[in-house]
C-alpha cells in the first residue's frame, strides 16, 4: 500500500486518483503526525511525502520514520517546490530508497517512480519471505539432525550396554558400527573376527546371510584374541526397514560356548548311560539263559540260587541307574519334592550301613559312634545320600576294604562322615566332584559310573539347608561328608 502524506486534501485527492487508476492500493495522511501514527500501525510499500507541511515538515517526518525499525526501510518520494533541499535529507534514513519529485508534479514521472519503488518493494518482500522460509527450514533441519544424532547415540549406547557383541551394517552388508566387545575378537572395526578354519570365512557367511533380505541366524566359532581360543557364538541378524526398503542391518553375536559344552556333555552322558544300562542287561540275559539250561539239565538248587542272586544284583544295579536318571530329570524340571518329617538320624544311618554291608560282605563297614539327634527332613532321600557315599567308598576302594562312618554333633548341626582308604581324589578335582556329569579321570578309566550320584546328593542336602564336602588325598583315601541342621 502507498501512503500519501500532504496537508492539502486536493493534492491527496489527485494523487490518490492517479495511483488507484493504476491499480495501487492507497492510504493517506493529512499531517506528519498522522503519517507517523499510520506508519507504526500499518505496513506500507512506499510513502509519498510532501516536504512543505505546517508543524512537522516532510524531512522531519522522514527523520522520525528512520528511527522506527519497523519502517526505516520504506522508500520515500519527497514532493517539493525546491529541489536543492534534497541535501537535508536525514543521514539516518539510509537503507530505504529515497527520491525526489519537484512540484508541480509530472504525473508520468511520479507514476514511473512509484512503479519502480513498488516493484522493488515487492521483490524485496519476496526475498524476505523466502529468507524467512529458508531460515525456518534450516532451523527445522538442525532440530531434526540433532534429534537424529540423539537417537543414533542412544542406539549406540544401547548396543554398547549389551552383554553380546553387537554391530550394524549398511544395506549392502558393509560394517558400520561395532560395539567394544567386537575388538575382543576382531583385529579392527572394519573386519569380521577370524572364525574356525573348518568354516567359510565369516564375512562370506554374512554376505550370504543378508542376500535374501530376511532375518537370519547361524552358529560360528570365532577366535578370542585374549585367550587364543575359539568359542561358539550365535550370530543373529535383522534388517531395518524405512518405507519398506532395507536401510541397514542390526546383528548380535551371543556367546553359546557353555551351552555347546553342556550339549556335548549331555551327548557323552547319554552314550555312557546307554552303555551302563546295557552291561547289566547283558549279564541278566546270560544268567537267565544259564538258569534255563540248568533247569533243563535238572542241576542242583545251589547253582540255581547262585545265578538268581547274581541276576538280582544286576537288576538292583539297573534299578539304581534308572532311579538316578529319574532323579536328574526331576531336578532339572524342578520337580524333586521332599516328604519331610522328624526322624532319628542314627537309626537312618544304621539302616543304610546294613543294606550296603549285606550286599558287600567282603567289606568291613565300621560305625565309630552314635548320636541321639533328630532331624527334620525327607528320611529316604537323606538315606539315599548315605547309601551313595557308602557305595562310592566301596567302588573307589577296591583294595583296602575298611570303611568307617562317623557322626559329629557340632552346635546345631549333625555331620555324617564316610571314610575310605581308596584311590582318593587329586586336590584340584575335589571341588568338581559334586558337579553334574563330572568324573575324575582316574575314576572314569577304571570304574563304571555316570557322574551324577554326588550331584544328586548335593541337591538333596541343599534342599535341607545343609552342605556337602570332601577331604581327600590322592592314593590314600577320601572322606565324604554332609552336614544338616538338628531339629531342636
Ligand atoms: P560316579 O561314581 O558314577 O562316577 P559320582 O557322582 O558318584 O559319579 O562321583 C563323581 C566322581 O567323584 C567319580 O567319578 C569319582 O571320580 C569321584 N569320587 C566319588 N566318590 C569317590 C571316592 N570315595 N573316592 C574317590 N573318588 C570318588
Amino acid at each position: 500500500m502507498v501512503l500519501i502524506v500532504d496537508d492539502k486534501p486536493e493534492n491527496i485527492y489527485s494523487l490518490e486518483k492517479l495511483l488507484k487508476l493504476h491499480g495501487f492500493p492507497v492510504d493517506s495522511a493529512a499531517s506528519g503526525e498522522e503519517a507517523l501514527a499510520k506508519v507504526l500501525k500499518n505496513a506500507y510499500a512506499l510513502i509519498i511525502l510532501d516536504v512543505q507541511m505546517p508543524v512537522m515538515d516532510g524531512f522531519e517526518v522522514a527523520e522520525a520514520i528512520s528511527g522506527y525499525s519497523k519502517a526505516r526501510d520504506i522508500p520515500i518520494i519527497f514532493l517539493s517546490a525546491i529541489s536543492t533541499e534534497k541535501k537535508y535529507i536525514t543521514k539516518g534514513y539510509s537503507s530505504g530508497g529515497v527520491d525526489y519529485v519537484t512540484k508541480p508534479v509530472d504525473q508520468e514521472i511520479l507514476l514511473l517512480k512509484v512503479k519502480t519503488f513498488y516493484k522493488l518493494y515487492e521483490q524485496k518482500k519476496d526475498l524476505h519471505d523466502m529468507q524467512t522460509i529458508l531460515k525456518a527450514e534450516i532451523e527445522y533441519r538442525k532440530k531434526a539432525e540433532a534429534a537424529l544424532n540423539n537417537t543414533i547415540s542412544e542406539f549406540k549406547s544401547t548396543l554398547e550396554s549389551l552383554p553380546q557383541i553387537a554391530f550394524t551394517a549398511t544395506q549392502k552388508g558393509n560394517l558400520e558400527f561395532v560395539n567394544r566387545r567386537w575388538l575382543d575378537y576382531a583385529i579392527s572395526e572394519k573386519e569380521f573376527p577370524p572364525n574356525h578354519p573348518t568354516e567359510k570365512p565369516l564375512a562370506e557367511r554374512w554376505k550370504l546371510g543378508i542376500k535374501n533380505g530376511n532375518p537370519f541366524d547361524f552358529e560360528t566359532r570365532i577366535l578370542n584374541r585374549n585367550t587364543g581360543l575359539y568359542r561358539f557364538f550365535l550370530l543373529r541378524a535383522t534388517p531395518v526397514y524405512e518405507a519398506e526398503v532395507i536401510t541397514k542391518w542390526v546383528a548380535t553375536l551371543t556367546d553359546i560356548e557353555e551351552r555347546k559344552q553342556d550339549e556335548k556333555k549331555k551327548d557323552e552322558f547319554i552314550s555312557i548311560a546307554s552303555h551302563e544300562l546295557k552291561t547289566p542287561l547283558t549279564s541278566i540275559k546270560a544268567y537267565i539263559q544259564l538258569l534255563e539250561r540248568i533247569i533243563y539239565e535238572n542241576s542242583s538248587q545251589d547253582v540255581m540260587q547262585k545265578y538268581i542272586e547274581r541276576a538280582q544284583k544286576q537288576i538292583e544295579k539297573l534299578n539304581m541307574l534308572v532311579t538316578d536318571l529319574l532323579d536328574i530329570s526331576k531336578i532339572e524340571s524342578g520337580k524333586l519334592e521332599y516328604n519331610k518329617s522328624v526322624f532319628n538320624f542314627n537309626e537312618m544311618v544304621n539302616h543304610a550301613i546294613d543294606i550296603i554291608q549285606q550286599t558287600n560282605k567282603d567289606y568291613q563297614i565300621t560305625k565309630l559312634n552314635s548320636t541321639n539327634v533328630e532331624v527334620f527332613g525327607d528320611e529316604s532321600r537323606i538315606e539315599q545320600v548315605v547309601l551313595n557315599y557308602l557305595t562310592n567308598a566301596i567302588k573307589y576302594s577296591p583294595v583296602n576294604k575298611n570303611i568307617s562312618v562317623e557322626l559329629i554333633e557340632d552346635g546345631g548341626t549333625i555331620q555324617c562322615r564316610v571314610t575310605d582308604s581308596g584311590i582318593g581324589i587329586p586336590a584340584e578335582k575335589q571341588k568338581k566332584v559334586f558337579e553334574k556329569y563330572y568324573r575324575a579321570e582316574e575314576a572314569s578309566n577304571r570304574f563304571q559310573g555316570l557322574g551324577i550320584g554326588l550331584y544328586i546328593c548335593a541337591e538333596i542336602i541343599d534342599g535341607h539347608n545343609g552342605y556337602c564336602g570332601v577331604e581327600s588325598e590322592e592314593g590314600k583315601g577320601s572322606t565324604f561328608y554332609f552336614t544338616l541342621p538338628i531339629k531342636n
